[in-house]
Order: C-alpha cells, then sequence, then structure tokens
C-alpha cells in the first residue's frame, strides 16, 4: 500500500473525468520543504511563518527573513508559495515577546492585530516577503481577517513598505498577489465584500471550525463541539466557495479538513480546486481523488448540504466511503 502511495508521487491529482485538483503542502519550517517535495506538493498554500520566529531567541531581521524566505521559494518553483503573515497568540508564542496573559486568548489580540498594532514587526516581515519575491513565485495571505477596514489598512501599510523599499532602489514581484484567509464566521458572512479586495480566499477550516462552533480546537472537553460535519460548517464554505467561484477568485482550503480523503472529495464536489494539507497526506487524498468524478463528487455535496445534523453527514459519508472503497 505504501509502495502504491509513492508511485502516485510524480502523477496528477485529478479526478476520473479529467478535472484538475492542486495539492499543495502547509509548511512550517525549512525542514518541511524536503517532506513537502518527496510527497509531491505543487507548491505551498499554507507557509506558517509565525514558526521560525518561535524557533529563534530575538525577532528575525529584515535580512535574515530575505534569506530564509528565498530558500523556501527557491525550493518549490516555479510553483508558488503562500506565505502568511506571522500568526501569533491564540496557543502560539513567542519567548522574547511578552504578551500579556487573556481570559480568551483565542478571541484576543492574536494574529493580524498583533500585526497591525505592531507595525514595527509587520513592516519588517512584509519587507522581507517583497525582497525574496523575486526568487520564486511568492503570493502573500493574512491570517485571521475580520473586516474590510483591515484590508484596508492591510493595503496602506503594503504600499508603504514598497514605496521605501523602490525608494532604497530594491526590486521585487510588483504583481504579488494578495490575499486572506477565511477563518472567521465575520468573514464568511461578509465574503462577497472582502472578495473584491482581495486576489485569493483561503479557507482555514481549522479556526473556523473552532470560531463557528464556539469551541476551543485544543480543549478536549468540547471536542465532541468542535466539528468539522457540522452543517453550520459545511454551509459556511459552501458560501465562501459560491461567493469566490462567482467572481473568479481563486479559493483553497489549507486547514486539517482538505486531509481527510473523503472530505477532500466533498470539497472537489463544493467547486474546490486547491487544497493545501500536511504533506503527509497528500497521497492518500490524491490517491481519493483519482478514484472519483466530478459528477459523484457533486452529488456528495449536494446530498451532504441538504442534511440537517452532523450525525446524519457522518453517517452518509462512511457508507459513501465503503461504497468508494
Ligand atoms: C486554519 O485556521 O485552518 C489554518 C490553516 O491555520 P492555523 O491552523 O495555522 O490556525
Ligand atoms: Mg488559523
Amino acid at each position: 500500500r505504501r509502495r502504491e502511495l509513492e508511485g502516485l508521487r510524480d502523477l496528477p491529482a485529478v479526478t476520473r473525468d479529467g478535472v484538475d485538483v492542486a495539492l499543495k503542502a502547509n509548511i512550517g519550517l525549512l525542514s518541511d520543504i524536503r517532506v513537502a517535495l518527496a510527497n509531491g506538493a505543487e507548491g505551498v498554500g499554507l507557509y506558517r511563518t509565525e514558526f521560525p520566529y518561535m524557533t529563534r531567541s530575538a525577532f528575525p531581521t529584515r535580512s535574515e527573513l530575505v534569506g530564509l524566505y528565498r530558500k523556501v521559494l527557491e525550493g518549490f518553483a516555479p510553483h508558488p508559495v503562500t506565505i502568511r503573515t506571522l500568526d501569533i497568540g491564540g496557543d502560539k508564542t513567542l519567548p522574547y515577546f511578552p504578551m500579556a496573559a487573556e481570559d480568551n486568548p483565542f478571541m484576543g489580540w492574536r494574529s493580524i492585530r498583533v500585526s497591525l498594532e505592531r507595525e514595527d514587526i509587520f513592516r519588517v516581515q512584509l519587507a522581507g516577503i517583497l525582497l525574496a519575491s523575486l526568487h520564486g513565485k511568492a503570493r502573500i495571505m493574512f491570517p485571521m481577517v475580520s473586516s474590510i477596514a483591515e484590508i484596508w489598512q492591510i493595503k496602506k501599510i503594503l504600499g508603504e513598505v514598497r514605496e521605501e523599499l523602490a525608494h532604497e532602489g530594491q526590486t521585487f514581484d510588483p504583481d504579488i498577489s494578495f490575499g486572506i484567509m477565511v477563518e472567521l464566521p465575520a468573514a464568511v458572512q461578509t465574503a462577497h465584500i472582502l472578495v473584491n479586495e482581495v486576489d485569493f480566499f483561503s479557507i482555514g477550516t481549522n479556526d473556523l471550525i473552532q470560531y463557528t462552533m464556539a469551541a476551543d480546537r485544543n480543549n478536549p472537553k468540547v471536542r465532541r463541539y468542535y466539528d468539522s460535519c457540522q452543517p453550520a460548517v459545511l454551509h459556511s464554505i459552501k458560501r465562501v466557495v459560491d461567493v469566490a467561484l462567482a467572481t473568479g477568485k481563486p479559493v483553497s482550503v489549507c486547514g486539517e479538513m482538505a486531509a481527510d480523503p473523503v472530505m477532500a472529495i466533498l470539497l472537489v464536489g463544493m467547486g474546490i480546486r486547491e487544497l493545501s494539507l500536511s504533506a503527509p497526506s497528500i497521497p492518500v487524498v490524491k490517491q481519493a481523488i483519482r478514484s472519483v468524478d466530478l459528477r459523484t463528487a457533486r452529488e456528495m455535496a449536494d446530498r451532504v448540504l441538504s442534511l440537517v445534523s452532523s450525525g446524519a453527514v457522518r453517517t452518509y459519508l462512511a457508507e459513501t466511503q465503503n461504497a468508494l472503497g
């Protein structure tokens, strides 16, 4: 079975009737590059840049970041690497950056909220990404966006950083694409507004489930509520996909849900054509995609979206899995 999966590495993730699905890797550290390539990743859909910050003893300098991002971009060229800006807070802290304790850290000062308040840190990272951008195909992505005003603020800062770099005589990719993670219910509900401001969406199901179901993603006591099969979660995803497809903007899924073969087929049935997942799961997801045709995936999605409970969704998906083998 393992040999069978290894044999898939250089085959495309394509349904039986010829629909291509891009399977990209989620990475964090440089050591993940090798694992991603070994599993046949077509680029990176989520580079969690907080990991290199977490393993250091002080904030990395601009030139350190350029060196690091350059290695990642070169590692995957010509495939794109979606570089997500710092996503700290919640459960991820930096040893050299004290954050005051909060009653509800996941609903507190985290992620883009930190970046927008500590512009000094944010600007160094944006400059690092831009300066590395000519060494491959970089895309830039912002986490935990909750409103259009945040996007305006991000764009203003990014514009200023570009100007400063141009002023220094530096060169960078002038067309670097700009996207957001859709991982808050607020972003789902306003997806039709936000879509006009971005080049792409990436649905972060890990946080989207947590915030939709009000269930801490790390708390085993509420594991039962943290449930990807809840209609509230599935309809949220469908809504975002529909908005993106209607406007012709690319939309991917980069949460853990994409690493489950049956869920991956369901997402393809909903209209998703790009998944980003932890690299070791790429072969089994690829095998699942290669085993179905789009009509079956669509029927599955339609059926699942008509069901009213998580229990019914699970039962149906288990039956489907058996039928698919
Ligand atoms: C997510 O929230 O789904 C996601 C992919 O990002 P992270 O797990 O890093 O929060
Ligand atoms: Mg997230």
